[in-house]
């Protein structure tokens, strides 16, 4: 099964995306923690992507995808994948053909996300107000149409991410369960 997750900032992927990783035994995967450890490499493209990371903005399509297509080239991702974070543009997308069953969206308020965020305590780098500000912006603009874009395909599932961890897990399991039966 290759699930994708999306989301902004706070709204509970990675939580999920753990959750679905153990109970479906398939690897997790986040293009947010694939740059972070790129930024962490003394290399030019280190320092790129570390820069553009922390001013919360978006690493360019063409750049994206090719670590992304390198990454799900690898064994452990021949039978399925949970990825967080990818595709979140309509070039992402549209170049992820045939690379997600179903798209699970946990929405949030923009008001909801920053509450969560600021009562975090383990900030990272990249996770400055303006950076954060900048990400939900991007969402709004580069992401919502690709919520539209697998809607169309019939592949989203949309679940309310102000519920509890539990709750909205069951939820996914059980539309995913829906979903296969059909
Ligand atoms: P995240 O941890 O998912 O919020 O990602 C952190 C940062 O990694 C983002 O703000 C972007 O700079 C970069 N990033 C992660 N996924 C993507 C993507 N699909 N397209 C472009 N940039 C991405």
């Amino acid at each position: 099964m290759k699930l994708v997750l999306l989301g902004i900032q706070g709204s509970g992927k990675s939580t999920q995306g753990s959750l679905l990783s153990s109970s479906f035994t398939i690897p997790y995967i986040s293009t947010g923690n694939i740059f972070r450890e790129i930024a962490k490499e003394k290399t030019k493209l280190g320092r790129e992507i570390k820069e553009v990371m922390n001013a919360g903005f978006l690493i360019p399509d063409e750049k994206t995808i090719e670590v992304v297509n390198d990454y799900l080239k690898r064994s452990e991702y021949a039978d399925g994948y949970i990825i967080d974070g990818f595709p979140r543009t309509l070039v992402q997308a549209e170049a992820f053909v045939d690379g997600a069953d179903k798209v699970i969206y946990l929405e949030l308020s923009d008001k909801e996300a920053l509450r969560r965020i600021s009562k975090r305590n383990d900030m990272r780098d990249d996770e400055t107000p303006d950076a954060i500000k900048k990400r939900i912006e991007s969402f709004h603009k580069f992401t919502k149409p690709v919520l539209k874009y697998y809607e169309k395909k019939n592949q989203l599932i949309r679940v309310d991410g102000s519920e509890a961890v539990e709750k909205i897990f069951d939820q996914i399991k059980q539309r995913l369960e829906s979903k296969r039966s059909l």
